[in-house]
């Protein structure tokens, strides 16, 4: 699998899962524009560490959430690289609880970053795809957002939203070349894991055939492969990434 000279934008790259799918889509030849909202110093240390390897890497601030922010992510990408070859809607966030504890606020702003921010950066990423006539858009969604998680009807609609507007948007741009698909990760050891307890952890691991936790390096591999040509004739898919957790 060659990237060489691709252009990738990772949003919610400098951390957890995203991390790990910036530093492997560089260590396979792509030109890595990391996307970060609040983490500016470890988004800082990744572009060094990457240009410290000799390879191309470039940090851009944004709230994806925000239409504004997610069309001058793109803007700027064009600008410094002049094209967007694979885009990755990695960034998310959790604010679990159970709905009659929610808050509205809740609700909407876990939307607002995980649906409408994918949504914001698609929309934007695919006008300049559209006119490359080619392109690879890689959503990350959740195995919640198939099958829903008691404490999480604001993240697994989320999730599942994903799911719809990856599918729309493979059949919008099916006919461009562009090639649009969604992975959908099971329990992965990350900082939004990590607050979960010990019990919650272990019930996931009952659960798992392959018996154990997932790894930020196993969805960038499937990354990575969503992003080659080896993947070319796959479009409108969800991949989960989860063990075995779900098998549909
Ligand atoms: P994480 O370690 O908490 O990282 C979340 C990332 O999202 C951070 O890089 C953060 O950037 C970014 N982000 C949050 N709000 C943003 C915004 N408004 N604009 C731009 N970036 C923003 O989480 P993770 O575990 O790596 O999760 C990555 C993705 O995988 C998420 O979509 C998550 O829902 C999904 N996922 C994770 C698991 C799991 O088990 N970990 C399972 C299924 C799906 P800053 O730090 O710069 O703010």
């Amino acid at each position: 699998m060659d990237l060489t000279g691709k252009v990738a934008i990772i949003t919610g790259g400098a951390n957890g899962i995203g991390r790990e799918i910036s530093k492997t889509l560089a260590s396979y030849g792509a030109i890595v524009v990391v996307n970060y909202h609040s983490s500016s110093d470890k988004a800082n240390q990744l572009i060094e560490e990457l240009k410290n390897h000799g390879l191309t890497a470039y940090a851009i601030k944004a709230d994806i959430g925000n239409y504004g922010d997610a069309e001058r992510l793109v803007k700027e990408t064009i600008e410094k690289f002049g094209k967007v070859d694979i885009l990755v809607n990695n960034a998310g966030i959790t604010a679990d609880t159970l709905i009659l504890r929610m808050k509205e606020t809740d609700f909407d702003q876990v939307i607002e970053v995980n649906l409408k921010g994918t949504w914001n950066c698609c929309k934007h990423v695919a006008k300049i795809m559209t006119k490359q006539r080619s392109g690879k858009i890689i959503n990350i969604s959740s195995v919640v957002g198939i099958m829903g998680n008691v404490g999480q009807t604001n993240y697994s609609a989320a999730k599942a939203g994903i799911i719809g507007l990856t599918k729309s948007l493979a059949r919008e741009l099916a006919k461009r070349n562009i090639c649009v698909n969604a992975i959908a990760p099971g329990f992965i050891e990350t900082k939004m894991t990590a607050v979960l307890s010990e019990d919650i952890k272990q019930m996931y691991l009952a659960s798992i055939p392959l018996e154990r936790l997932g790894k930020p390096s196993d969805v960038s591999n499937l990354v990575v492969f969503l992003s080659s040509s080896l993947s070319d004739y796959i479009t409108g898919q969800v991949i989960n990434c989860d063990g075995g957790l779900l098998m549909c």
